[in-house]
């Protein structure tokens, strides 16, 4: 069942997708076990977990940075798994990535114009034209050109580098954002500023944007859909209006029940025992074994991603949402 939201050309494409390390013992790490959803043009896709839910390793294969052991990725038509050397690094192009430490995507021995030109550089724009370009972009992001242009990454706050990231990220125009934690790193008012731009760039550009991150409170107010994920499969995908207001899969609800402060109506869902080792997943339901709702077809049975509701739910018994 594909985790989609309308019958337009999605913008990326994901099936089945699988990565896996040699383990200890001969026993393979499933770090990705077997991950299908779609991203549709302009939408912005938030992704959350755990530590260990094997966000981060998802998008490196789907990104092919470290390609995937099995699955099907593809960019606007374009199957970019399918490509190697020149070709799926043009492909690529078509990406950005941005970090939760920006240094990592800036060379600190450079001028922040120039680590915006490059990217532009390398795609054959002339220097005074990407220049001028970067400008604008510096601009763009919420910074003067004038006192920030011949800065180096060293002179800024951790806001700021991060302006100059994503000012780098968008200069190329690329197809897709991918963000991992983008905003994890820094102060609260500081998160709220790099959102409030997020959402600004998004409606200006039509930017899409698979958007990674554990605190839920960030994906509600930047995403319009979510996928959960749990020990590398997806538990619940859907609009962040149902999946985080009325959540059917336990896994979902208990992430919710986590959060600090939060009123409720029923009793909270409590996480039992720790993420299992992905080299010796649980049979059957890879939750089962912190599920307070496991029964006998949980250790037997898969549960496959179902649509609940406008939601898809990977679950033998989901919590009911109410009409
Ligand atoms: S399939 Fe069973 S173990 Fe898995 S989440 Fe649903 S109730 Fe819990």
């Amino acid at each position: 069942m594909t985790a989609t939201l309308s019958e337009q050309r999605p913008l990326l494409s994901v099936r089945d997708l699988k990565k896996f390390f040699p383990g200890p013992a001969g026993a393979p790490i499933q770090a990705v076990a077997g991950v299908t959803f779609d991203v549709q043009p302009g939408e912005v896709l938030g992704i959350v977990g755990e530590t260990g839910s094997g966000k981060s390793t998802l998008i490196r294969s789907m990104l092919m940075l470290d390609p995937p052991t099995a699955g099907t990725v593809d960019i606007d038509g374009e199957r970019i798994s399918s490509l190697r050397g020149t070709k799926l690094r043009e492909a690529r192009q078509n990406v950005q990535l941005i970090f939760q430490d920006p240094h990592s995507c800036l060379d600190g021995r450079w001028r922040v114009i120039d680590s915006i030109c490059e990217p532009m550089r390398n795609a054959g724009v002339s220097r005074t034209e990407a220049r001028r370009r970067a400008r604008k972009l510096i601009e763009r992001v919420g910074l003067d050109p004038h006192t920030y242009a011949s800065k180096f990454p060293r002179e800024l706050s951790g806001g700021q580098v991060q302006r100059i990231a994503i000012a780098r990220a968008i200069a190329t125009s690329p197809k897709l954002l991918v963000c991992d934690e983008p905003v994890s790193a820094l102060d609260v008012s500081v998160q709220a500023q790099i959102i409030n731009l997020f959402e600004e760039l998004r409606r200006d550009l039509g930017l899409t944007i698979v958007f990674i991150s554990h605190d839920l409170s960030v994906v509600r107010h930047m995403c319009d859909r979510v996928a959960v994920l749990y020990l590398g499969t997806l538990c619940e995908v859907g609009p962040v209006t149902e999946v985080l207001q009325q959540p059917a899969h336990p896994y979902t609800q208990a992430l919710l029940d986590a959060v600090p402060g939060q009123a409720r109506d029923r009793e909270r869902v409590v996480l039992k025992g720790e993420l299992p080792s992905p080299s010796a997943p649980p049979t059957g339901c890879r939750f089962r074994t912190r599920c307070p709702m496991a029964q006998e077809r949980c250790a037997v049975e898969v549960p496959e991603l179902s649509p609940t509701g406008d939601a898809f739910v990977a679950c033998h018994f989901p919590m009911r949402r109410s009409a």
